[in-house]
């Protein structure tokens, strides 16, 4: 059974966060009981569910490295529960050299809190180093967005390798839960092509839905909700509304 699925791409910039926010909200929409676990320490799904880290005591942070219990962390927003970032989170890799099982940390401080959701969403920082070796430990598969552009497919290759590792050393029933096509601009032939290309590498594995190049997905963070909360009737919304609908269906 997928559950857990790890937002990832070793990219920055090609829609991780934006996914993660969109379907945790469309999700909860639809009925799924959702935890969005930010993974990154720039926090930017946190607030973009509107999490004011001034107000929260704990986030992930303290629960990979100090212990906290993930459930006195979960922040439950309007669209879905969040365990929130912080920046201190980008200091955990230096503190975990030396843990034993240092890649394991987030699998084991979520699994008391797994049960109570459908399904737990990881947004990954954009590297693959020890952050998204925990996120892809924890996951039972992982959800790729890749945005149409030139070379889209090239840094694929190294996601692809990283995916293969973690499978043979650290967890073996990883699998590609889907790929998400964003940032598309159907008025140029270039655009499908990519996408034609992404769908061909992974067959059956490309959301049919593909997220537009929208502006209302980029200004929403700044108002702290979902592009589907912020302009309903958007384009974009209604992408990401659509994607939840293939998205439940394949769980
Ligand atoms: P990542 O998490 O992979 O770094 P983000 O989701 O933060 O990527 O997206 C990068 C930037 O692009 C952000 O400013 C975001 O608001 C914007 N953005 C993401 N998806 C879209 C889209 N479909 N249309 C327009 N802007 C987008
Ligand atoms: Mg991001």
């Amino acid at each position: 059974m997928i559950k857990t699925i790890a937002v990832v791409n070793q990219k920055g910039g090609v829609g991780k966060t934006t996914t993660a926010v969109n379907l945790t909200a469309a999700l909860q929409d639809l009925g799924v009981k959702v935890l969005l676990c930010d993974f990154d320490p720039q926090a930017n799904a946190s607030s973009g569910l509107g999490v004011d880290k001034r107000k929260t005591k704990y986030s992930v942070y303290d629960v990979v490295i100090n212990g906290v219990p993930a459930k006195d962390a979960v922040v439950a927003t309007p669209y879905g529960h969040v365990l929130p970032s912080s920046a201190d989170l980008a200091g955990a890799a230096v503190e975990l050299i030396g843990a034993e099982h240092r890649e394991r940390q987030l699998e084991q401080a979520l699994a008391p809190v797994k049960e109570d959701y459908d399904v737990v969403l990881i947004d990954c920082p954009p590297s693959l180093e020890l952050l998204t070796l925990n996120a892809l430990a924890a996951a039972d598969a992982i959800l790729v967005p890749v945005q149409c552009e030139y070379f889209a497919l090239e840094g694929l290759s190294d996601l692809m390798a990283t995916l293969r590792m973690v499978k043979r050393r650290i967890n073996p029933r990883l699998e590609i839960f889907a790929v998400a096509l964003t940032m598309y601009d159907g008025r140029t032939n270039f655009c499908a092509q990519v996408a034609q290309e992404v769908r061909r590498h992974f067959p059956g594995k490309v959301f049919t839905t593909v997220i537009p190049r929208n502006i209302r997905l980029a200004e929403a963070p700044s108002h702290g909700v979902p592009a589907t909360v912020y302009d309903r009737s958007s384009r974009g919304a209604a992408a990401y509304r659509a994607m939840a609908e293939e998205f439940k269906e394949k769980l």
